[in-house]
């Protein structure tokens, strides 16, 4: 087993009512103004946000509400809450959603914490995050695992940007699970959030690491087995309630890093995924479903071994050379897409079909002109990421 460190310190509540704990909870945090924000309605039709401010008002904390934060979210409306969560002296952050709201809420801690300083320099690394303040979530989606993840990420609209930011600070001080909330998803997002919630575990199976790390492949594994499992079910029953536990759990410990120990991350398909949302506002799985089985043709070839091995612990595969396994997984992981209705090249993002230019341009994006690398199982060049793009560009 590789050598690691590992530090998750986000309190979980989950299960049946979890949000009924929110001011208990985030007083313990120290809150006593809470600035909540929330995305384009669903939290308040489903009636959660009046429910959370309820519970907020009888335990007597003050609270300002901001809703609007769009999938994808953008740097714009982050700088807009850093002032009006300035303006009001909060002292904790809730987000109230998904990977959009939670990400969103994460810097705009960052940007009240270092007033002064332009959230997106240091998102871009020019201006340095040396501290935050308290933030948690309420979640209403598994997707994107931002509730347990050391990750955010936003799209800077002005420049055509979307890039994630990782650090310690990231961490939410609390997430709040209740999977009920998530009965109100649409089976479209429920789909592209299985489909995240396994790539992030893939990004961290195909790596560099050539040493076993056989627990964290097996918690790897099934974490896929399980989500597999639980979307087929939910598909079916939207309120099926012990698939929807599975679902959202595995989202979180999906992303928290549990199935990275002893290994590394690639997150090349995430980045070229970026590309396509910043310019496209591409839904973001789809994106990474568009994309990942050019990826994997194009790289399984420099460590068949590790895909054959994929091969078999999700999908049985044990016949053939190691070539042949890994060909098959890359096939069988594709139908499951598709089965679940994910897209399996650009396509199916409704953006058309990319012309050569377009391809460049993104490929020149993705590797800020040729000058970094992308990924860790093989580290892809600009030549390598405009390869891939041209195979999913069907
Ligand atoms: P999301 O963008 O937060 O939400 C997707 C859609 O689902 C929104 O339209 C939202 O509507 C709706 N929705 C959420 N909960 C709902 C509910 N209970 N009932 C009905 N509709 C609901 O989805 P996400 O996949 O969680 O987040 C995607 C973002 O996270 C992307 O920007 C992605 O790049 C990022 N991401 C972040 C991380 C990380 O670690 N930080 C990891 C992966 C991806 P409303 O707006 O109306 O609520
Ligand atoms: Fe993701």
């Amino acid at each position: 087993m590789q050598s690691f460190t590992y530090h998750c310190p986000t309190e979980v509540i989950f299960g049946r009512d979890a949000e009924n704990a929110v001011a208990e909870k985030l007083r313990a945090f120290g809150a006593s103004r809470v600035l909540i924000l929330y995305g384009s309605g669903s939290a308040e039709r489903s009636g959660l946000l009046s429910h959370i401010e309820k519970n907020l008002t009888s335990a007597g904390l003050a609270f300002l509400v901001m809703g609007g934060v769009r999938p994808n979210p953008r740097v714009s409306f982050v700088r807009e809450a850093i002032r009006e969560g300035l303006a009001a002296d909060v002292n904790f952050i809730l987000a109230v959603g998904g990977g959009s709201v939670i990400d969103s809420a994460k810097a705009v801690a960052h940007g009240i914490a270092n007033p002064g300083t332009d959230i997106w320099d240091i998102w871009t690394h020019k201006a340095e995050l040396a501290k935050t303040m308290p933030f948690g979530a309420v979640l209403t989606i598994p997707a994107a695992g931002s509730e347990m993840s050391d990750s955010a990420v936003l799209t800077n609209e002005d420049t055509g940007q979307k890039r994630g930011l990782n650090s310690p600070l990231n961490r939410p001080k609390i997430a709040f699970m209740n999977p009920v909330l998530a009965f109100t998803l649409p089976r479209e997002q429920i789909a592209a959030g299985a489909a995240d919630i396994m790539m992030h575990t893939m990004e961290r199976w195909f790596t560099s690491v050539r040493e076993p790390n056989v627990l964290t492949d097996r918690i790897a594994a099934q974490l896929l087995l399980t989500v597999m499992e639980s979307v087929r079910r939910l598909l079916i029953s939207r309120k099926d309630y012990d698939a929807m536990s599975e679902l959202m759990w595995a989202g979180s410990l999906s992303h928290c890093g549990l199935t990275e120990l002893g290994r590394r991350k690639d997150f090349s398909v995430h980045k070229l995924g970026h590309e396509l949302s910043a310019r496209y506002d591409a839904t973001h799985a789809q994106t990474l479903t568009a994309l990942w089985g050019a990826w994997a043709r194009y790289v399984y070839k420099y460590d068949p071994a590790r895909f054959a091995q994929f091969a078999h612990a999700i999908f049985g595969v044990d016949a053939g050379t190691d070539e042949e396994r890994a060909r098959a997984g890359i096939r069988k992981m594709e139908e499951f897409f598709a089965a679940i209705g994910m897209p399996s090249s650009l396509a199916g993002l409704g953006i058309g079909t990319l012309t050569k230019g377009m391809i460049e341009e993104l490929a020149s994006a993705a590797t800020a002109g040729d000058t970094v690398t992308l990924g860790d199982f093989h580290p892809l060049r600009r030549a390598d990421v405009i390869a891939i793009y041209e195979a999913a560009n069907h």
